[in-house]
């Protein structure tokens, strides 16, 4: 049989992007199809403006942290063309880098959806194409959770929050999870009064209560309001104003509303029934390689719901191209990689391996190992002296998990992955030499303290006494 191409991707986010440049590259003809924008939801709408936005607040907030240097201005003036300045810079990436990028992939950019005529065809603006491997990179959409009444304002999610022209005076975030603690974070120190209201009981509740406590505390101090474990009632609209009352009888009002509140799957386009793949609420099913329930389709990135984030999806991209051209032997297991996890708020929140309450949960033996934050003269000197690296590991020094609360985290959190990819124990960190004075630093110093806790235990004392 030939095919008009060897591998067609749809969907050309994070993950469609690793497949098809990385076909392209090995030689394969490729086709890539994208009903909006290059580079998907992370690009346009998600991680990039997302933390474009959070730079020029936590900038605009370092002028009022150091009134030491004569830099303030009270009340700061308010910031203009934020909005505009994001736009500005995706344009220039798109131009720049991101086209060049897909320079040998055959792209159909919003000529529609891609939909299965059949296992191995294709349809999109009308055009029929086959391909012998084909490649489901379609994401997912913000959930919009059953509110009373929220279907009747305008209220904004991460595909239009972006598009504001200027920060509103004030702002309402339904969901406390990663999206909704940076957003709340962003618009407050641009400028705008922000509450944020959410079901759980403590903020990012896919993280550990501690860290969600601690930045509902740095919140507090920043004005930002947090109002956690509450159900919304009703939402209504009157004179310009958003009203949210809960469960418990408050009423929070804003002159926007954001919602965060999770993902959902939006795979009605594509006619999956017609290639034989099976889903579900939670996601297109795949085995360990991401291969989906019809053999030459893989389904890797966000829409196969084991992951929400970029750098999962990236991988699995890779992941899935590899096992689609290598004999099974040599197939490999997208489940046995780490992913780490970050918030990017101030502090930054990042985790990788193992939480406490997972160990909990499988009755793993494990010690604690923290080394703080305000403890660390450099960390001190710099005004950053909160948070710490906590490491959870065997008293062999295996490491489980660690999770880091503070400036830097989301860097310092990949050595922490790599070792417990590679199954590196604690020794290994505490004897590399980590530069100094950076924050990482920190996390020689938990390998410090576990080393020095070993040392005070009867064998290790009765061999130093010997070798003395
Ligand atoms: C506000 C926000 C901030 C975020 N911040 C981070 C962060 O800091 N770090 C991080 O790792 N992750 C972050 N994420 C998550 C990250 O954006 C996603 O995990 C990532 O984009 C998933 O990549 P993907 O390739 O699976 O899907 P997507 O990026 O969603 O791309 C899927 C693409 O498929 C296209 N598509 C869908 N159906 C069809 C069809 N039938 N035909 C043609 N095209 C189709 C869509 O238009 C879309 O462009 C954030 C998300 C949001 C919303």
């Amino acid at each position: 049989v030939s095919y008009d191409y060897d591998v067609a991707v749809i969907g050309l986010g994070p993950a469609g992007m690793a497949v098809s440049i990385m076909a392209a590259e090995m030689g394969l003809r490729v086709l890539g199809i994208e009903k909006r924008s290059l580079g998907g939801e992370c690009m346009s709408v998600g991680c990039i403006p997302s933390k474009v936005l959070l730079r020029m607040a936590h900038a605009r907030h370092a002028v009022t942290r150091f009134p030491d240097l004569a830099l303030s201005e009270t009340p700061l003036p308010a910031p203009t063309g934020t909005f505009r300045r994001i736009a500005d810079r995706l344009q220039f990436i798109d131009e720049k880098k991101t086209r060049a990028l897909f320079e040998k992939v055959d792209v159909k950019l919003r000529e529609g959806p891609a939909s299965f005529v059949d296992p191995h065809t294709v349809e999109v603006g009308g055009a029929r194409f086959t391909a012998k491997r084909i490649f489901l990179c379609v994401g997912t959409r913000p959930a919009v959770p059953p509110i009373p009444g929220l279907d009747r304002v305008g209220f904004l999610t991460n595909e239009t929050l972006f598009s504001l022209d200027r920060i509103p005076e004030s702002l309402v975030v339904i969901g406390g999870g990663a999206f909704g603690c940076e957003m709340a974070q962003a618009f407050h120190r641009l400028g705008a009064r922000v509450a944020i209201v959410h079901m759980d009981e403590h903020l990012l509740p896919h993280g550990d209560w501690e860290a969600g406590r601690l930045l509902e505390a740095t919140f507090a101090q920043e004005g930002i309001e947090v109002y956690n474990g509450r159900r919304i009632s009703e939402v209504t609209t009157a004179g310009g104003v958003i009203a949210v009352r809960t469960n418990v009888g408050e009423t929070l009002r804003g002159e926007c509303l954001l919602v965060a509140a999770g993902r959902k799957l939006d795979l009605s386009e594509l006619h999956l029934e017609n290639a034989g793949v099976e889903y579900s609420d939670r996601g297109i099913r795949v085995d360990t390689t991401l291969r989906t329930t019809c053999r030459h389709i893989y389904a890797p990135g966000d829409g196969n719901g084991v992951h929400i984030s970029s750098h999962a999806a990236m991988h699995q991209g890779m992941v899935a191209l590899v096992n689609s051209i290598l004999p099974r032997p040599f197939r490999r297991n997208f489940r046995a990689y780490v992913v780490p996890w970050t918030v990017f708020t101030e502090p930054q929140v990042a985790h990788v391996g193992w939480l406490e309450r997972d160990l909990k949960a499988n009755d793993v033996a494990y010690e604690v190992i923290e080394s703080k934050y305000e403890d660390y003269g450099a960390a001190m000197a710099e005004g950053v002296a909160v948070g710490s690296v906590r490491v959870y590991a065997s008293p062999a020094g295996r490491i489980y998990g660690v999770r880091i609360i503070g400036e830097g985290a989301g860097e310092m959190i990949n050595e922490w992955g790599l070792a417990i990819q590679n199954r590196l124990r604690l020794h290994r960190i505490l004897f590399l030499q980590h530069s100094f004075p950076s924050m990482s630093f920190l996390s020689k110093r938990a390998a410090e303290s576990w080393m020095v806790n070993r040392m005070k235990g009867p064998i290790l004392r009765k061999l130093v006494r010997l070798f003395v």
